[in-house]
C-alpha cells in the first residue's frame, strides 16, 4: 500500500522527542529547519499518486499499488525500475536527497540473506526479519540507517569506559530487551524507523555480547532523544542558496535512555558472529541507490560547468572541453559500475537478484574518492566568479541594481538573472557549508573509505590475475594454494 504525503506527515506529527540549536521541536513537520527536507518525502509519497509519475513511483500486485523503492529485486527490471524512479525523484525535487527510504532499506535484504547464518546462530529472530522485510513493502514506512556510536576512546574495549558509547543491552523483560546508548543517523527526527546494528568490526573471541544486537527501532519510542545538529535551511535565503534551503538532511545524535525493544522488533542478538555477518555484508543491495545520487551529483557539476563556459565563450577552447570531457569520464564511470552492477547480478541466498558485488563496491569506491577532485575541477571551470557575486538583494536594489545589470549581463541569450542564478547555485553546489557538509556525507554516510576498500577486498575475484600470473609466468600449482 503506498501512502499519501500527508499520511506521512502526520504520522511523524507525534511528541517524538527533538531538540535543536538548545530548543525542543513541538512539530517537526512545519519547524523551518526541518519543513523543507520532511517536505520532499512527502512529495515523494506524492509522486507515487501523482498521474504524471505513479507509473514510475509505484507497481500494481493484486490489484494493490506499492512503491517501487521497497520493492523487493527479482528481476533486472527491478533494478531498472528502482533507478528510473530515483531519476524521476531527483528531477522532480531539482536536488539530491540520499537517506528517503529507498537507500536504506536494501541493508534490511541483505540480513535476510543470512537467514541460514542467523538460524544456525540462534533461530529465535529470522521470522522477525522476514515480517519487517514484508511490512516495509506493505506499510511504505520512510526506514532509516542507525550504525555509528560515538565510541568514545577507540583503544579501549566499551567495558573500560562509559558503557554507553556503544549501544548495548541493560535488561531483558518479558515484553523485549532494554538498550542504552546513542547513535549518529541522518533523517532520524523525521523519520519512522530504522535499523540499528552495531559499529563493531572485530569482536575479538567474544562468541556472545550485549553490544551485539540488531533491532527495528522505532523514531518515537519512549527514551528516544534526537539531538540536531543545525540546519543550512534557515541560514540562507533561498534566492542565494538554493540547494541550502531545500535538500539539507538533518543528522541527529540520537540519544537511547533505556528504550525498550519489544522481542518482534529484535532481529538479533547477543551472537558476535550474527553481528560480524552483518557487518560483512550491509551494504551489498544498499550501496546501489547511494552510489546512484553520486551520478545525480556528477550530472548537476557537468551542468553547471558546462553552462559556465558557455556562457563566457570558454568552451571552444580545448583545455576546457578536456576538463569537461574528464567530468564525462567520471559521470561515465559510476553509470558503467551501476550498470555493470545489475548485468552481471546474481541470484542471493534469499532468492533476490543481487547486484554484482565487485562492481558496485568498486563503483562505489570510484564515485567517494574521485567526488572531492571532481568538485575541485567544476569549481576551477566555474571561475572565481562563484565567490565574489554580490547577493540577490544587490541585483534587486535601486542603487546598485544597475551596476549588476550591466557587469552580469553577458550578451543576448545570458543576462544578469540568469548569470546571478547560475552562480549561486554553483556556489551551493562547491563552495558553502551545505557543499562541505555534502562532501563529507559522500565521505561517510555510507560507512568509512577504509570499509569500502574493506568491502572492495573482500568481494573482488583475487583468482583471475593469481591465475593469469601463475600460467604466464610459469608458477607451480602450489602457489595457489590459499592456506599457503
Ligand atoms: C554527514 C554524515 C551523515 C552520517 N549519517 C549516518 C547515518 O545515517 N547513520 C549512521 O549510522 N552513521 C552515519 N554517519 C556516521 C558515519 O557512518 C561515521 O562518521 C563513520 O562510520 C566514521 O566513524 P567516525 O566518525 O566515528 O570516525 P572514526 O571511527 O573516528 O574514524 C576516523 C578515521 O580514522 C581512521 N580509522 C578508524 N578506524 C579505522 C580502521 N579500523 N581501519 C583503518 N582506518 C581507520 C579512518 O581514516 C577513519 O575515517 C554519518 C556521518 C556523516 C559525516
Amino acid at each position: 500500500m503506498i501512502r499519501t504525503g500527508a499520511e506521512y506527515l502526520d504520522n511523524i506529527r507525534d511528541d517524538r522527542e527533538i531538540y535543536v540549536d538548545g530548543e525542543r521541536v513541538e512539530d517537526v513537520t512545519t519547524h523551518p529547519m526541518f519543513k523543507p527536507i520532511v517536505d520532499v518525502r512527502a512529495r515523494i509519497y506524492d509522486m507515487a499518486h501523482d498521474p504524471a509519475t505513479s507509473n514510475v513511483m509505484s507497481y500494481e500486485e493484486n490489484g494493490e499499488q506499492f512503491a517501487v523503492g521497497l520493492k523487493l529485486p527479482y528481476t533486472p527490471e527491478d533494478w531498472t525500475a528502482k533507478r528510473d524512479a530515483v531519476n524521476a525523484v531527483m528531477w522532480d525535487i531539482g536536488g539530491v536527497v540520499t537517506r528517503m527510504g529507498d537507500e536504506t532499506i536494501g541493508e534490511m535484504w541483505s540480513l535476510w540473506d543470512g537467514k541460514d547464518v542467523l538460524n544456525e546462530i540462534d533461530p529465535r529472530f529470522s521470522e522477525n526479519v522476514e515480517r519487517h522485510i514484508l511490512d516495509a513493502v506493505r506499510n511504505d514506512p520512510f526506514h532509516v540507517s542507525a550504525n555509528t556510536d560515538p565510541k568514545g576512546d577507540r583503544s579501549k574495549p566499551p567495558q573500560e569506559q562509559d558503557p554507553d558509547m556503544l549501544v548495548h543491552v541493560v535488561k531483558e523483560t518479558d515484553a523485549g530487551i532494554v538498550i542504552r546508548g546513542a547513535k549518529y543517523e541522518t533523517a532520524a527526527a523525521y523519520a519512522e524507523q530504522a535499523f540499528l546494528k552495531p559499529t563493531i568490526a572485530n569482536w575479538g573471541n567474544e562468541k556472545l555480547s550485549d553490544y551485539a544486537l540488531g533491532v527495528i527501532l522505532r523514531m518515537n519510542a519512549p527514551g528516544v532523544k534526537h539531538i540536531c545538529r543545525t540546519g543550512f535551511a534557515t541560514r540562507a535565503s533561498a534566492e542565494d542558496y538554493p540547494l541550502s534551503t531545500r535538500f539539507d538532511e538533518v543528522d541527529t545524535l540520537m540519544v537511547l535512555d533505556n528504550v525498550l525493544i519489544p522481542w518482534e522488533d529484535v532481529l538479533f542478538y547477543q551472537h558476535t558472529r550474527a553481528a560480524t555477518f552483518i557487518r560483512a555484508t550491509l551494504h551489498r543491495y544498499s550501496a546501489f541507490a547511494f552510489v546512484q545520487r553520486i551520478l545525480t551529483y556528477a550530472d548537476m557539476m557537468i551542468g553547471t560547468a558546462l553552462f559556465n563556459v558557455r556562457q563566457t565563450g570558454l568552451e571552444k577552447q580545448q583545455a576546457v572541453q578536456e576538463k569537461l570531457a574528464e567530468l564525462a569520464c567520471y559521470r561515465e564511470g559510476i553509470n558503467a559500475h551501476l550498470t555493470a552492477a545489475i548485468a552481471l547480478a546474481k541470484k542471493s541466498p534469499a532468492g533476490l537478484l543481487m547486484p554484482d558485488p565487485s562492481m558496485l563496491y568498486t563503483g562505489r569506491v570510484h564515485a567517494c574518492t574521485r567526488l572531492p577532485a571532481m568538485v575541485h575541477l567544476t569549481r576551477e571551470l566555474c571561475g572565481g566568479q562563484i565567490c565574489v557575486t554580490p547577493n540577490f538583494a544587490e541585483f534587486e536594489a535601486s542603487e546598485t541594481a544597475p551596476w549588476m545589470e550591466k557587469f552580469y549581463t553577458i550578451n543576448e541569450r545570458w543576462v544578469a538573472d540568469d548569470r546571478r542564478k547560475l552562480l549561486a547555485y554553483a556556489r551551493d553546489l562547491l563552495n558553502s557549508d551545505y557543499a562541505s557538509h555534502r562532501l563529507t556525507f559522500q565521505l561517510f554516510a555510507q560507512s568509512p573509505p577504509f570499509a569500502h576498500l574493506g568491502a572492495v577486498y573482500r568481494n573482488f575475484d583475487w583468482s583471475g590475475p593469481l591465475g593469469f600470473v601463475q600460467n604466464s609466468a610459469g608458477l607451480s600449482d602450489r602457489v595457489m594454494d590459499d592456506e599457503a
